[in-house]
């Protein structure tokens, strides 16, 4: 396995008390396999990410528990230059936001280029023609000409790209990409998607996924892991989500994106909103919001039940969850 995600437990201690932002997480993904991470914003998909890459901001962030598995070796026990290191050939993430991830000082050739001169001793002039490549790689016209260019001066689109091919100049084994199109027009959205998986399966990287699209996860993820307050609720491979979900959130969220073949019709949403992680509900912590709700749900947290050799959710009543 290329990363497994045992039992991680992030906290984060504020002036309104102690948040709960990862509460027992485990994913793992395999050389070559997309895993969609989903969920509503401040469920803990993006602070999982930090920890795994090891960007967490700490403090205000805590690792209170947990592995992270990343070929073979407990990064949480290893030291900063080994972790490092890792971060620099082994995994790579991609942002939302290229404008703020890349060096507006520096040409977009120079930072390029960088990687090479740094991880590979190249010299100057090599890793200028290597830049160059890289751009030619990710589909930026006009390469040669644009080299020495600097970050905003590209759309953001090219710039999403130029963040992607940073990323994986080095072909990395893992790339975690955190909603990596949010802040794209839709049109270019697909663009940039479609690139990103494409690179992936030519590298054969693994691939976490980190949306609240739930449109694009059906075209390029293998498997889904549904995040709700810290935890995963719902675990499974792609397309069995789609003909099904097992959770009663994995059913709202799905329900709640447009469709081309239900055009006209009223978008449904989940009704309330996520809890305060200072203050997570007892038992199933979806409880207040989940028409499937009763006296169980309250009382007792719900394990990851196994619905299927390659499936699991989070509910008591997974199986009605299933029915419909
Ligand atoms: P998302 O699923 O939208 O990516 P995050 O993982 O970013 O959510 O955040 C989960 C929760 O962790 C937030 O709602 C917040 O309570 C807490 N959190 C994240 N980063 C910080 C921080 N720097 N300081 C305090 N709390 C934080
Ligand atoms: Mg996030």
């Amino acid at each position: 396995m290329l990363l497994e995600v045992r039992d991680l437990r992030v906290e984060f201690h504020t002036r309104d008390g102690v948040a709960k932002a990862v509460n027992g997480v485990n994913y793992s993904v395999e050389a070559g396999e997309t895993l969609a991470v989903l969920g509503e914003s401040g469920s803990g998909k993006s602070v999982t990410a930090q920890a795994v890459m090891g960007i967490l901001d700490t403090p205000p962030g805590k690792i209170t528990g947990g592995e992270i598995l990343f070929q073979g070796k407990d990064l949480l026990r290893l030291g900063e230059e080994e972790r490092r290191q890792i971060r620099g050939a082994g995994m790579a993430m991609i942002f939302q936001d290229a404008l703020s991830s890349l060096n507006p000082v520096l040409s977009v050739g120079d930072q390029l280029g960088e990687m090479f001169v740094v991880h590979q001793g190249m010299r100057r002039k090599a890793a200028r023609a290597r830049a160059v490549e890289l751009m030619e790689w990710v589909g930026i016209p006009g390469a040669r000409e644009r080299v020495g260019q600097y970050p905003h001066q590209f759309s953001g689109g090219m710039r999403q790209r130029i963040m992607i091919a940073m990323a994986l100049a080095l072909e990395p084994a893992l790339i975690i990409a955190d909603e990596p199109t949010t802040a794209l027009d839709v049109t270019v959205q697909a663009q940039v998607m479609d690139l990103l998986a494409k690179l992936q399966s030519e590298l054969a990287m693994g691939l976490v996924l980190i949306t609240h699209d739930l449109g694009v996860v059906a075209d390029v993820a293998d498997k889904i892991a549904v995040m709700y307050a810290g935890r995963i609720v719902e675990t499974a491979p792609v397309h069995d989500v789609y003909k099904a979900p097992a959770h009663p959130y994995t059913k709202g969220l799905l329900a709640s994106i447009p469709r081309l073949d239900h055009k006209g019709r009223e978008l449904y949403a989940i009704k309330g909103l996520p809890p305060n992680l200072t203050s997570i509900p007892s038992g199933c912590a979806f409880h207040p919001r989940c028409p499937l709700a009763r006296d169980r749900c309250r009382a007792e947290t719900p394990p990851l039940y196994e619905v299927s050799h390659e499936r699991g959710s989070a509910c008591h009543f997974w199986q009605e969850a299933l029915r419909g």
